[in-house]
């Protein structure tokens, strides 16, 4: 399959085309460099847009004294429910901590001690210290900064913005080698060209978007899982999306991007209370705002069923110097006229990260020759059912280093396309709310058979509005479209309640299910299913 675009009016070329410039895209593109290959990294927004930026807590490496690996593994696994592939988390603890040393030798400042060492914290599921951060809650700005300055700096990086990466070029054996891509540009590089390389690596980040509230930022559309999906490529655990507890709550009708209320301010004592001011999360779990990430999620959901509201209420008012402690979190507040020293806070969960994705061996490779994938785009199995917090900026860093390692050690002549004639497929824009909020109700928190089913059939109607006219946004729709069908495919198929994918009507976590569902698209636009174990 391939999207209805028009047919490409400018080419370009280099060793390598890497689609995204987060965490994992920066960092895929200076190690590439580091073999002298030259790299074209295409990027659909300014380069900054991403998750990558908007990351707060930090990055999870075992730095500490009292760390090793071993620990850092086993809090990863419990985690991931059963489901992550232990060799790849093996591998991201043990390279974990020289790929951070990487980063802070490319400029990365992380915040210190007044001892001059690295300042270590803990976040829910760390039986150790061991996450670094920088300007208190802002290490993902910094780690942008920082990464940025060193792509600016190699003239062998070619960076284009605004460039959106529509579908894969393939060659005569049916590897990739290029993308067409759309460039809001000027000149001779604008409109709809095709960019040719040895390999292609797709980091664009998450899909948050398919769902009406998020936490993501609005380029989070899925566009490489759905780009790999059209090529034939395997994609595992979409049913997987961690939903944030606490994302702040601002009226019925607000969608897209919504700011984040951090666990750390549960963690400072702050409480949950339902629309009577009852403290509802004492009655659930012993820890109380403090449990789990998904059982305070759950629990809100379960909540705001019950009594018939679109949230609950965060109370802050007792906790002392809050401005100060959460500044962002403040100013947040404050701009949508909430004053967090005499008001609740309205707070509601949204989608946050997608453990599954494009899936991946150890070396990034996806099942289609030449086609790679890194960060929250991939499933390399390190997250299971269920990511350890702050182990996704460190997958981006680790899984890029071998990419690059695995395309410098086997590289081929850059091969040319061959006419790709499969059915096209484009929406019209309209629906792209249709789709958002149907997820939102029927794939949310809280899914069961019946809910599924309803969202599925409202996918059926969605997808009879086509449309002729190519344009950005209907492309990222129909992306949007063909991720929500996967999704609501492997929730429908996995009957049981497992990390964060909860069934109402299947409570408890089978050993039946302790395996992947990995879903492909075939030319024809038909989905096909299969399970692989878990090692
Ligand atoms: C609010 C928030 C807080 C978080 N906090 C943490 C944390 O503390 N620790 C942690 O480990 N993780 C955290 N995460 C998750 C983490 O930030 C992301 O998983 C990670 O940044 C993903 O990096 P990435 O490089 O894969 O993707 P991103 O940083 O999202 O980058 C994707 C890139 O791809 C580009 N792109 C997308 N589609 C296309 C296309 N079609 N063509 C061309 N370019 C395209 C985008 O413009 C962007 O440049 C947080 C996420 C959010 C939203």
């Amino acid at each position: 399959m391939k999207l209805l675009a028009p047919a490409p009016g400018w080419s370009a070329q280099a060793d390598v085309i890497v689609v995204g410039s987060g965490i994992a895209g920066l960092t895929t593109a200076l190690q590439v460099r580091t073999f002298g290959l030259s790299v074209l990294l295409v990027t659909k927004a300014k380069v900054d847009e991403g998750s990558t930026k908007w990351a707060q807590g930090g990055i999870a490496a075992a730095l500490g004294e009292d760390d090793s690996p071993l620990a850092h593994e086993k809090d990863t696994l419990v985690a991931g429910a059963g489901l992550c592939d232990s060799e790849a988390v093996r591998v991201l603890v043990t390279e974990g901590p020289d790929a951070v040393r990487t980063l802070i030798a490319r400029g990365a400042k992380f915040d210190l001690e007044a001892s001059g060492e690295m300042s270590l914290t803990r976040e829910g599921g760390h039986l150790q210290n061991r996450i670094i951060h920088a300007g208190g809650d802002a290490t993902g700005a910094e780690v942008e900064r920082a990464l940025i300055a060193a792509i600016n700096s190699d003239p062998h990086i070619e960076l284009i913005e605004h460039a959106l990466v529509l579908d894969a070029l393939k060659d005569k054996d049916g590897a990739v080698c290029g993308v067409t891509l759309h460039v809001i540009g000027e000149g001779s590089r604008d409109g709809v060209g095709q960019a040719r390389a040895r390999a292609v690596v797709l980091a664009t980040g998450g899909l948050g978007q398919v769902f009406a509230q998020t936490t993501n930022p609005s380029v989070s559309t899925g566009d490489g899982v759905a780009l790999a999906l059209r090529a034939g490529a395997a994609v595992a655990d979409v049913e997987f999306i961690q939903f944030h507890p606490t994302v702040l709550w601002l009226g019925e009708s607000s969608e897209g991007q919504q700011p984040l209320i951090s666990e750390a301010v549960r963690g400072e004592g702050a409480y949950l209370v339902d629309h009577n001011g009852d403290r509802f999360m004492k009655d659930i779990h012993p820890l109380s705002e403090l449990a789990p990430r998904d059982v305070v999620a759950i629990a809100i959901m379960n909540k705001m069923v019950a009594t018939g509201k679109s949230h609950v209420w965060l109370d802050v008012r007792h906790l002392e110097g809050f401005e100060k402690r959460f500044p962002t979190i403040h100013a947040s507040c404050i701009a949508h006229g909430i004053d967090p020293a005499k008001d609740l806070i309205p707070v509601a969960p949204a989608s946050h990260y997608a453990s599954g994705g494009v899936r991946v061996d150890l070396s990034g490779r996806t099942s289609v020759n030449g086609l790679y994938a890194c960060g929250e785009t991939a499933c390399s199995g390190v997250h299971g059912a269920n990511r350890l917090a702050s182990n996704s900026l460190l997958e981006g860093l680790v899984f890029s280093a071998r990419i690059a390692s695995d395309i410098a050690a086997k590289m081929a002549e850059i091969a040319e396309p061959v006419a790709n004639n499969s059915p096209e497929i484009l929406l019209d824009p309209e629906v792209r709310n249709l789709i958002q909020v149907s997820m939102s109700r029927g794939a949310g928190v809280l899914r069961s058979s019946d809910s599924l089913l309803e969202t599925s059939s409202d996918l059926t109607r969605i997808g009879d509005r086509t449309s002729a006219a190519p344009c950005v946004e209907a492309w990222e729709t129909t992306n949007l479209f063909q991720l929500a069908q996967a999704i609501l495919k492997a929730a429908l198929i996995r009957q049981e309640t497992r990390g964060s994918h909860w069934r109402a009507d299947f409570p408890e976590a089978s050993d039946l299910w302790r395996k992947r569902i990995i879903q492909q698209l075939d030319q024809s636009g038909n989905w096909h299913t299969e399970y692989q174990e878990v090692k």
